[in-house]
């Protein structure tokens, strides 16, 4: 396995405008808690869905994540189509893509941003490559920007040294100022258990995350906006000169704003 074009790979990431960016294996990945739960009958499974479609000759997985600061909303501000914090995910993935296919001769796959688009879960993904853990909001948690950032990732087709895990949990002992922000009290029941799955790592970790709740938050908040969803009208953000665009989903973070590690 060759360091050195694992490292000018993740420090062409940063280069490129990303914050963090890690490496971890395919193999692992496939047997991550999300990635299995998907295969499992629990009655939470996605409708119509046959599962992903892994690339056979694709190796390593390469994760990048993107600072999301509560004083930058707009980053997160959706139009009928993305964000503009995913935008710009996208544009860093595609030009580093090209980079790594160009310069280093590693085929990649752009891998969509979720798993019903034929994605992979980029949540594990960041955990098995060291950006940080899974806390008791669901979210992944960064040492450095706490649960503030945005994922994307692709796959490589060249077996590259791993990244992570990292030895990291600021959730136990915390008073769960995350669980306690929600509106929706999407943590306040046990949607899953070990016992029922076999494993130990579970959405909210304790198998507290009911996304039916949060789904319900979600479309609260698309109704509140003044985005025509119906006329299927586009206003897409312009990455390179951020220009403002007029309709907006300003979709609910009480639980990301509420935890204070990386404040
Ligand atoms: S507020 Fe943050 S650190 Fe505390 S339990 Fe929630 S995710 Fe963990
Ligand atoms: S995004 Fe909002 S509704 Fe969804 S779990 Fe977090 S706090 Fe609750």
């Amino acid at each position: 396995m060759n360091s050195d074009r694992s490292t000018a790979i993740l420090e062409k990431a940063i280069k490129l405008g990303a914050t963090m960016a890690g490496i971890a294996s395919v193999e692992l990945l496939k047997k991550s808690p999300s990635h299995r739960i998907l295969t499992m009958k629990t009655g939470l499974e996605i409708e119509n869905f046959s599962g992903i479609n892994w690339p056979q000759d694709a190796k390593s997985a390469l994760v990048i994540a993107l600072s999301h600061p509560e004083d930058e909303p707009e980053l997160d501000w959706w139009d009928t189509n993305s964000s503009r914090g995913n935008s710009i995910l996208i544009k860093i993935c595609r030009e580093l893509s090209d980079w790594i296919q160009k310069e280093l001769n590693i085929k990649t796959y752009r891998m969509p941003y979720s798993v019903e688009r034929g994605g992979i879960y980029l949540k594990d993904t960041a955990v098995l490559a060291g950006l940080g853990c899974i806390g008791k909001n669901n979210i992944l948690i960064t040492p450095e920007f706490g649960p503030r950032v945005r994922l994307r990732g692709m796959l490589l087709t060249e077996e590259l040294p791993l990244t992570g895990p990292i030895s990291f949990d600021p959730c136990e002992g915390c008073q769960e100022f995350c669980r306690k922000a929600c509106p929706q009290d999407a943590f306040g029941e046990r949607v899953l258990s070990s016992s029922e799955t076999g494993l130990a790592e579970l959405p909210g970790r304790d198998g507290s995350f009911s996304r039916e709740k949060c789904m319900v938050q979600m479309r609260k908040d698309m109704e509140e906006s003044d985005v025509d969803f119906d006329k299927g009208v586009q206003y897409i953000s312009d990455v390179e000169t951020m220009t403002t665009t007029e309709k907006l989903v300003k979709y609910c973070r009480k639980c990301e704003f509420a935890c204070p590690v990386g404040k």
